[in-house]
């Protein structure tokens, strides 16, 4: 419990209108798209990196739990606020600092919602690619913290390989500054790499220098249609086998078109096994080629119809449906499990079969979608949090489904991270050597063990 001592020192750091108490206030921050939820004790909305770090000493000096907290649309419960203590809501650092077109890259603040971001860089004819599909909510801070990926990751990498440099403060509330302008930099250990991807539990970023590209001259986006689940799931591996780079290879089971449908129709064909939704860029040459090879793959796996937007209008209707996807599953269920396996992208057809063989053992209901160009697949799991025997079978598929994705070669997370969700299930893919180097990592910077914690590592492990 937090003291009055303790709130009003931490309202002398960020003033009194920055420090939320009441429950009303404070509900939105207790929760994220997941089923877990726990309140803080204050949200402390701070409005610089100094403020930051006098209140992470103030806290680390008195052992209170920090949750750092971006746009909350993580799916792990990355974000929830475990031990109680203090959420540190990032929204007042909101600046694009600079758009440096000459080193292209930019100097942002970590609270930069990701479409604004986006936004700005594209108005300049420039590009920054990576793009999760909760973008016009998530924070760069939030990306970078979870290293997230998105649909462009094929192609274009994901969070981690736009990251210069950054500041933030450390669990002890001293400020670390890392990287910099330069494309290169290999001075002392790349302390960049794994920071990015900490999710919360090393630090708090509060400015990132993120490297941006040109913006490719043209695109263009075709839906793939299949009337074999599997005919879908073996193109996506054929596609990449055959040398080619897509920006975006989608792919949809019939249960997730049905589902999409019924919340925004923009004619997904619900009567096919699958569709894959391809996206290529480039120069206005090179497209038309692409588009040609990538059709000819498709076909001769079975595609049985293939549809190549010739307009904007054509392009935003076939993007409608993945873009709704996330919606119309929250809105079909009262729970959702959203999970995030990978694989190695020549196993994409025996994880697709995995989860449907897993569907019906269990009698769940699973749609499957997936950034299927990386082996980064979605099932998510259709359930209700208060039907306990569904529940069960919920989590035992999906004990199944990591235990799986690990025999294939694959890992427990391609972008999501791991949260609270997946904790328990570290040691089956990093050992206990693994373990015990995070462990120590998070005990030299943390030794408290304040910042986000029961995340990422078991708890026993940084007891
Ligand atoms: C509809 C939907 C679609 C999605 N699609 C994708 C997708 O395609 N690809 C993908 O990768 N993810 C996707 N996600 C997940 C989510 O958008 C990403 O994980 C995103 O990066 C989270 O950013 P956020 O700002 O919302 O962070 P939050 O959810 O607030 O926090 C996430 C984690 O980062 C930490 N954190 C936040 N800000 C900071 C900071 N400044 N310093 C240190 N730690 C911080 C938090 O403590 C927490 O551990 C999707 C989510 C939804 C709801």
């Amino acid at each position: 419990m937090l003291d009055k001592s303790f709130i009003s020192s931490i309202q002398q750091c960020v003033g009194r209108e920055n420090v939320l108490t009441d429950k009303e206030d404070m509900i939105c921050y207790s929760y994220d798209p997941t089923p877990n939820h726990q309140m803080p004790e204050a949200v402390v909305i701070p409005n610089n990196i100094e403020e930051i770090s006098k209140v992470v000493k103030l806290a680390n000096k008195a052992g209170i739990p920090i949750t750092p907290r971006g746009g909350g649309t993580n799916i792990c419960g990355n974000s929830i606020p475990v031990k109680g203590g203090i959420v540190l809501a990032m929204h007042h650092f909101d600046r694009v600092i600079e758009i440096d077109t000459a080193n292209l890259c930019a100097v942002v603040q970590a609270g930069v919602i990701t479409a604004d971001f986006h936004r700005q860089v594209e108005a300049l004819g420039l590009f920054y690619p990576p793009d999760p599909q909760a973008s016009s909510m998530s924070m760069l801070g939030g990306n970078v913290a979870t290293n997230a990926g998105g649909p462009r990751g094929f192609k274009y990498g994901v969070t981690r390989d736009y990251v210069l440099g950054f500041k933030m403060v450390l669990p002890d509330g001293r400020i670390l500054k890392m990287g910099g302008k330069t494309v290169k930099n290999v001075t002392g250990y790349d302390l960049t790499k794994l920071f990015v991807g900490s999710e919360g539990t090393l630090g708090i970023f509060t400015e990132l220098i993120l490297r941006i590209i040109p913006l490719p001259e043209s695109k263009r986006t075709m839906l793939a249609v299949f009337d074999g689940l599997l005919d879908a799931a073996r193109t996506v591996s054929a596609v990449i086998a055959a040398k080619i780079i897509p920006t975006t290879l989608e792919f949809m089971d019939r249960e997730a078109m049905r589902l999409i449908e019924a919340y925004v129709p923009c004619g997904l064909p619900v009567d096919a096994a699958a569709a894959i939704l391809i996206e290529v860029d480039g120069s206005e040459r090179d497209v038309p080629i692409q588009i040609k090879q990538v059709e000819e793959v498709c076909r001769q796996f079975g595609a049985r119809e293939i549809r190549i937007a010739t307009t904007e209008a054509e392009s935003n209707q076939i993007w409608a449906g993945r873009k709704a996807a996330f919606s119309s599953m929250a809105k079909s269920a009262p729970t959702l499990y959203v999970e995030d396996v990978t694989v190695p992208r020549s196993k994409i057809p025996e994880i697709v079969k995995t989860i449907t063989d897993l569907a019906a053992k269990y009698k769940l209901k699973i749609p499957i979608l997936g950034h299927a160009g990386d082996g980064n697949m979605h099932p998510i799991i259709l359930t209700d949090e208060s039907n306990h025997d569904e529940i069960k079978r919920v989590k035992q598929a999906i004990d199944e489904m990591f235990k799986a994705a690990l025999e294939l070669g694959g890992t427990l997370s391609g972008e999501h991270g791991i949260g609270l969700d997946k904790v328990k299930y570290m040691e089956w893919e990093l050992g206990e050597t693994g373990i015990d180097v995070m462990r120590k990592i998070k005990q030299a910077l943390d030794p408290k063990n304040i910042m986000n914690s029961n995340k990422v590592l078991p708890p026993e492990a940084v007891q």
